[in-house]
């Protein structure tokens, strides 16, 4: 593979399995590819500067229909050879090849400026508790928070004089190339971050540096910020403070998002605009008539009562119009307050057979008519037995599903019986 004459056959997938795409791709597959894989892969985005390099080589080659047909050829070692012999040219600077496909346009990123263009700084998003009485009132709640701001002794310059000079030690690009002999005529390349300007390109002589930010043009700022979360505001939705996110030399700087996060209530419950509250009436109070009171989200007491001779029944929900949530920007409109009632029955309690009499002469007597003598002859005893229902039934489920599985399966459990009993 290494012969000694003519180009080298080295390896020639490389670049194709870097950006993922097959040899066949076309132009715009390549492009496509970068695209992705570069978005995703950027060191400002917290992407490895390794792998950010050599996704920015494989474009610049493939994308290159000169330099992808040497390397369609030959392979790597021909194709450095030939840029390294056209007059010391080598790869371009990863983040220039990025730009330059992005047209220089914004792209999110905190890190050092490199080149004039104008970056968008990263947002900073926070997630603000607030509860449920803050968006039904509105309040006004203070953050602070700390955040990065140009330095205002030097302006974001880094230097009293104003002035910088290009990094000496990577020729301003920020980026270091060090060659390395590997075998016979073969030059290994490495592409590195310029340890002296760290990545920057330009310098700042050690006496000129500003005093107050010590060259790194941006100081520390404890900030608050007064935010007014509006009646009928959404659990999720986002108050956003634009431009007061971290500032950068050369950067416009990004948003502050604050996300609401709306704790949950003791009593009430919200579904968009509704609100619902769980009230428990004891079996009197369902059947006889009730009356209580609800503080409601902004210190106002409600009086709830049941209509003369109304029964309510376990499980039955009654609404109050108006008394939900307010509605954003529309807070003269609210939604509804809902109740959802539960009958509490006595646990226990005797009841004498006069009393019983009582009830049943009041209550309906639904379905249950008298059992004869005669009858009572033919019947046989049984006894009850306290279950849980529920229980029992996920359990009987769980195994019922167990058995399903199994090949050799008798009869099935109770589903079956059922059907028996019915033939
Ligand atoms: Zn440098
Ligand atoms: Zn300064």
């Amino acid at each position: 593979m290494f012969g000694r004459d003519g180009p080298r056959r080295s390896d020639n997938s490389k670049y194709y399995d870097i950006l993922g795409v097959s040899k066949n791709a076309t132009e715009d597959e390549i492009k496509k590819a970068y695209r992705k894989a570069a978005m995703k892969n950027h060191p400002d985005k917290g992407g490895d500067p390794e792998k950010f390099k050599e996704l920015g080589q494989a474009y610049e080659v493939l994308s290159d229909s000169e330099k992808k047909e040497l390397y369609d050829q030959y392979g790597e070692d021909a194709l450095k050879e030939g840029m390294g012999g056209g007059g010391g040219g080598s790869f371009h600077n990863p983040f220039d090849i990025f730009e330059s496909f992005f047209g220089g346009s914004s792209f999110g990123g905190g890190g050092s400026s490199r080149g004039r263009r104008q970056k968008h700084g990263e947002d900073v998003v926070h997630s603000l508790k607030v509860s449920l009485e803050d968006v039904y009132n509105g309040a006004t709640k203070k953050l602070s928070l700390s955040r990065n701001v140009l330095c205002p002794k030097c302006k974001g310059k880094g230097s009293k004089s104003g002035a910088t000079s290009r990094c000496f030690g990577c020729q301003g690009t920020g980026m270091k190339v060090t060659r390395r002999q590997i075998g016979l005529g073969m030059i290994q390349q490495m592409q590195h971050v310029c340890p002296d300007c760290r990545g920057s390109g330009e310098v700042i002589s050690e006496r000129d540096k500003c005093l107050q930010c010590k060259g790194n043009k941006v100081t520390h700022e404890k900030k608050v910020l007064e935010v007014h979360v509006e009646e009928g505001m959404q659990q999720g939705q986002k108050i956003v403070f634009e431009g007061q996110a971290d500032e950068a030399p050369d950067a416009l700087t990004g948003d502050i998002v604050l996300v609401l996060a709306v704790k949950e209530h003791p009593k009430f419950r919200r579904e968009r605009d509704d609100l619902f509250i769980d009230q428990t009436l004891s079996l009197s109070e369902a059947l006889c008539g009730f009356q209580f009171t609800i503080t409601h989200l902004d210190g106002r007491q409600l009086l709830i009562k049941s209509n003369p001779g109304e029964v309510i029944k376990p499980g039955q929900s009654k609404a109050i119009n108006d008394e939900g949530m307010p509605l954003h920007n529309k807070t003269f409109m609210r939604g509804r307050l809902y109740i959802q009632f539960n009958v509490e029955f006595p646990d226990s309690g005797f009841i004498s057979p006069d009393q019983c009499l009582l009830l049943e002469k009041v209550l309906p007597q639904k379905g249950s008519k008298r059992i004869s003598d005669a009858e009572l002859d033919d019947c046989e005893e049984t006894t009850l037995h306290d279950v849980n229902f529920k229980e029992e039934m996920k359990r009987k489920h769980q195994h019922h599903y167990r058995e399903a599985y199994d090949e050799d399966e008798d009869e099935g459990p109770s589903g079956h019986r059922v059907q028996c009993a019915q033939q």
